[in-house]
C-alpha cells in the first residue's frame, strides 16, 4: 500500500503517519494459501456442538461474561499440560482476542526498556510495538534465516531490553531453534532483567520440545500460543500465554474490562473439548509440507527447511511480486511477505496444493 497522505485537521500521533495497517490482501481465490491457516473446516458435529453452547450462552447476554475466563485459562493450561507434560493452572494462562492482543498486552505492560526481535520475523512484533509506543530494535539472522544465538546474546546485553522477541518455528522462515538454544537465551535475558517472549503459533507442527518447560526454571520465559494455526480456530479469535503467575498478573492491569466475549469463552471452551478433531489434521499438514517441498526442489527451487504449515522458497529468476501475481491470475493466492526472492505459501488441502504446483509450474515453464 503506498503511504496515505493525512488531512491537516486530523490530530494523529506524530508516529502514526508513516505506518500502514497490517494487510496481507483479501481477495477471493480458489485456493487460499496466504495466512498460513489450517485448511480444514470444523466438522458438522464440532459445529453443531459450538452453535449449543453458544445457544446457551446467547441466553445471558445481558450479562457481562466472566472477566478473567477461569474457565477457558483452566481448560487451556490442561491442554498445554497433555502436550508437554508440563503442571500448569489457570494463574499460568491467560487468554485474549488472538495472540495479537496477547502481545499488545505485553507491549503494555512490560514495554519501557524498549523490545528487541531477530528479522526476518513475524512483522506484527515491531508493527504492535510501535503503535502502542515501545521502541523496537532489529537484530539479524543468518543469510539461511537461522538465529545466531550468541550474536542474539551479545545484542541482549548491549541493548538490555525489556522484551526479547523470538519466534519458534519462525514465521515467516519456518525455520526452528532448539530448546538448549532458547535456555541461552532466557539466561541472557534475565541477565538484563527482561522477558524472553516466545512466540510458539505454528509449534503444534514441530517436533520441538515447548519452550513452556523451561517456565518453571526460568521465570522471565513467557510462552505465546494461539488457536489460530494448528487448532484450525482462526476465525473465533483466540490467543493465550503461558507463563509465570506474576506475568499473568501483570496482564490483568492493562487488560480492558471483559475483553473476551462470552461467545468467544464458550466457542473456545467447546473446540478443547474437540481437540482431538482439530489437532487431528496436523500429521497430514506435515505430510503435505514434505510433498510440496519435494515438488518445489524437483522444478529446481530452493525451500527453506520449515517446522511449520508453510515454507518459503526462492530460485525463480523474476520478481516474487510478478509471480504472485500470476498465481493470483490463475487462481492460487499465496504471500509475498517482502523477503527479496523468496514467496511464502501456506500448505493447504491437497487440492490445493496440487493446484499451486500445477499453475506453478505452468508460470516458470513459460
Ligand atoms: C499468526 C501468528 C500470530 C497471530 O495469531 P492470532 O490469530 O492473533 O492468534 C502470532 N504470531 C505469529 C508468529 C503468527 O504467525
Amino acid at each position: 500500500m503506498s503511504e496515505k497522505k493525512w488531512p491537516l485537521w486530523l490530530p494523529l500521533r506524530d508516529d502514526l503517519t508513516s505506518l500502514s495497517p497490517y494487510g496481507a490482501p483479501q481477495v477471493p481465490a480458489e485456493a487460499t494459501l496466504n495466512t498460513n491457516e489450517n485448511p480444514y473446516a470444523p466438522s458438522p458435529e464440532l459445529a453443531q456442538a459450538i452453535a449449543d453452547r453458544v445457544h446457551r450462552v446467547a441466553t445471558t447476554l445481558n450479562r457481562y461474561p466472566d472477566r478473567d475466563a477461569t474457565v477457558l485459562r483452566a481448560a487451556l493450561g490442561k491442554f498445554i499440560n497433555t502436550l508437554s507434560g508440563t503442571n500448569f493452572t489457570a494463574d499460568s494462562i491467560w487468554a485474549a482476542n488472538g495472540s495479537n492482543e496477547i502481545i499488545q498486552s505485553l507491549f503494555m505492560a512490560f514495554g519501557d526498556r524498549g523490545a528487541l526481535g531477530f528479522t526476518p520475523s513475524y512483522s506484527m512484533h515491531p508493527l504492535i510495538a510501535k503503535v502502542v509506543g515501545v521502541t523496537w530494535q532489529d537484530g539479524g539472522r543468518r543469510a539461511d534465516f537461522t538465529l545466531d544465538t550468541a550474536k542474539a546474546i551479545t545484542e541482549i546485553s548491549g541493548k538490555k531490553p525489556a522484551l526479547t522477541f523470538v519466534t519458534t518455528p519462525n514465521n515467516p522462515t519456518g525455520t526452528l531453534l532448539k530448546i538448549g538454544e532458547i535456555e541461552e537465551l532466557a539466561k541472557a535475558t534475565a541477565q538484563v532483567n527482561g522477558l524472553l517472549v516466545v512466540d510458539e503459533a505454528y509449534a503444534e507442527f514441530s517436533s520441538e520440545i515447548s519452550a513452556v518447560t523451561l517456565i518453571e526454571k526460568y521465570p522471565n520465559v513467557v510462552v505465546i500460543r494461539t488457536m489460530s494455526k494448528a487448532f484450525a480456530f482462526a476465525g473465533a479469535r483466540v490467543g493465550y500465554l503461558v507463563a509465570n503467575p506474576d506475568v499473568v498478573d501483570a496482564m490483568f492491569l492493562v487488560r480492558l474490562p471483559y475483553h473476551l466475549s462470552a461467545i468467544t469463552q464458550a466457542a473456545a471452551e467447546v473446540a478443547l473439548e474437540y481437540q482431538g478433531e482439530l489437532l487431528g489434521t496436523v500429521a497430514t499438514l506435515i505430510d503435505s509440507r514434505g510433498k510440496v517441498i519435494a515438488e518445489l526442489e524437483s522444478m529446481g527451487l530452493t525451500v527453506a527447511p520449515s517446522s511449520a504449515n508453510f515454507i518459503i522458497f526462492s530460485g525463480f529468476n523474476s520478481e516474487p511480486a510478478q509471480i504472485w501475481r500470476q498465481l493470483l491470475d490463475r487462481g492460487v493466492l499465496i504471500r509475498d511477505v517482502g523477503l527479496l526472492g523468496h514467496l511464502r505459501m501456506t500448505i493447504g488441502n491437497e487440492a490445493e496444493n496440487q493446484k499451486f504446483i500445477g499453475a506453478l509450474k505452468e508460470i516458470l515453464q513459460k
